[in-house]
């Protein structure tokens, strides 16, 4: 059997692994220079940087068992979400975000102290407290591949179910903020499912590799790169008769059995003109946010000591979603003393400055970050640019719906061909590489 699989990110390098250690023959086309998509690592000045993804949360079965076959098991490094939230008086309040009872008593009474001086006013205090029965009550429903029984909140978007249960204050204070530190992308943008299985994530724990959460990606290509091919971008996905035929590279078509397209919905959307309707449907409910991630490298601190982020709500009228200080993940990140800040730009601010020239970038950013820590030096030791036009999947309401029902009754309605992507389910790296293990069971299955 010979499958082709489309896309060598996190979802297309989990089926290539999973196709290859069943002995399949597998061709991996990638339209760039390099591995991983959204998953990489780039290493500078003693400096290990992440453009894309941050960070794995607990929950990611799928990616702690790659990262175990792979031998890198041991290098996962975990460390608090200590975000902190600013105050009118432009002070912030630090806040330890985790449910794991090591880390969140010791802490309680900063959280205590949080959330009486976070500005939230009482009456808004008591209905937040109608949230969390329901968060504690089905907390098991809220799984990141595993979340039919909570589709019931798939049909209302984050913000008016927040508004709905613990009103507009709410909503500005707390669950605005995280959603746009996590999706880069406001709250009215995502479903409630969706937005309801961050929290859990989040409350749960983050990870990475020591040497960068790319490392995953890298170890995977190393080991499969006679199968990758790369700046090969497919073309067309040629579907004849209800069946896969193979796909087209530079003018040529290239039969195989069986297609695994592993990327983004939109891309998929351009290549596959003989979907079905039902198919199409679902994808374009696929949507992305925007973000222009800006990174500099900085000689000394200016987060407080422990600090990993900074959320700014959008009263703020803060250009960021959030700041990150990346030296947090681990002691590789950045040289004894110094320290990485990466400025996560949003909706249209994200939009504008992709737009915008590198200096301009940089000095909005500079300015951005002086606003909130004014030991922020005019000169960075160097800065670095990603320019996402598509950044996280958001998740619309309908979304997670639509996906179900694809993999539950239409998975095979094109024979040979097996959808993967981080869309297929709650949108994340753990997504992707689950997709891709799905993908590759189902086509060895046939
Ligand atoms: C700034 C940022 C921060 C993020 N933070 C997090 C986080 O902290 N945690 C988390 O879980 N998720 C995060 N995400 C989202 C996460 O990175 C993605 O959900 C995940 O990596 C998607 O993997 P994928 O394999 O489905 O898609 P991709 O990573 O997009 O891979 C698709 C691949 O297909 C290739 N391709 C496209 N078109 C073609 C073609 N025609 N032919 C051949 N190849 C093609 C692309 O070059 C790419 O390599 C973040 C994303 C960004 C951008």
């Amino acid at each position: 059997m010979k499958v082709i699989v489309i896309g060598a990110g996190m979802a297309g390098l989990a089926a290539l692994h999973t196709l290859k250690q069943a002995g399949a023959e597998v061709l991996c086309f990638e339209s760039g220079a390099n591995a991983g998509g959204r998953v990489l690592t780039e290493r500078q000045g003693g400096f290990v940087f992440d453009p894309g993804a941050q960070f794995f949360f607990n929950q990611y079965a799928t990616c702690f068992r790659l990262a175990d076959d792979l031998g890198i098991g041991d290098q996962r490094t975990a460390w608090l979400f200590r975000g902190a939230f600013p105050k009118d008086d432009g002070r912030f309040l630090p806040v330890v975000a985790s449910i794991n009872p090591k880390e969140a008593l010791p802490n309680l009474g900063e959280t205590l102290k949080f959330l009486a001086g976070a500005g939230i006013p009482f009456k808004a205090m008591k209905d937040f407290a109608g949230i969390l029965p329901l968060f504690v009550k089905r907390y098991q429903e809220f799984g990141l591949v595993d979340y039919e029984s909570a589709l019931d909140l798939d049909r209302e978007s984050l913000a008016d179910f927040v508004v709905r249960m613990g009103g507009k204050a709410i909503l500005e204070h707390l669950f605005q903020s995280v959603s746009a530190a996590l999706t880069l992308a406001d709250p009215e943008k995502l479903s409630a499912a969706y937005g309801m299985g961050l929290l859990k994530c989040m409350i749960n724990g983050l990870n990475t590799f020591q040497h960068g959460l790319g490392t995953i990606t890298e170890r995977l290509a190393e080991k499969y790169a006679d199968c990758i091919r790369y700046n090969a971008p497919v073309e067309k996905i040629v579907i004849e008769n209800g069946k896969v035929k193979g796909v087209e590279v530079n003018g040529a078509l290239v039969e195989a059995d069986c297609v695994i397209p592993a990327l983004t919905a939109t891309k998929l959307l351009k290549i596959a003109p003989g979907l079905p309707e039902n198919y199409v449907q679902a994808l374009k409910k696929v949507t992305y946010s925007e973000c222009c991630h800006v990174v500099f490298a900085l000689p000394c601190k200016v987060f407080p000591t422990g600090w990993y982020a900074l959320l700014t709500p959008r009263f703020t009228k803060a250009m960021v979603a959030g700041l990150s200080d990346n030296s947090v993940k681990s002691e590789y990140y950045a040289p004894s003393g110094c320290s990485q800040i990466s400025c996560w730009t949003y909706e249209r601010y994200a939009h504008d400055l992709n737009n915008a020239s590198e200096e301009e970038i940089k000095r909005s950013q500079i300015r951005e970050i002086k606003r909130f820590l004014p030991s922020m030096p005019d000169e960075p030791l160097f800065t670095k640019i990603y320019r996402w036009r598509e950044a996280v999947c958001i998740g619309q309401p309908g979304m997670l719906t639509a996906f179900t029902k694809i993999k539950r009754h239409h998975y095979r309605d094109v024979k040979g061909l097996y959808l993967a992507g981080e869309y297929l389910n709650m949108p994340s790296v753990e997504s992707a590489a689950y997709s891709g293990v799905f993908a590759a069971t189902a086509a060895l299955k046939g």
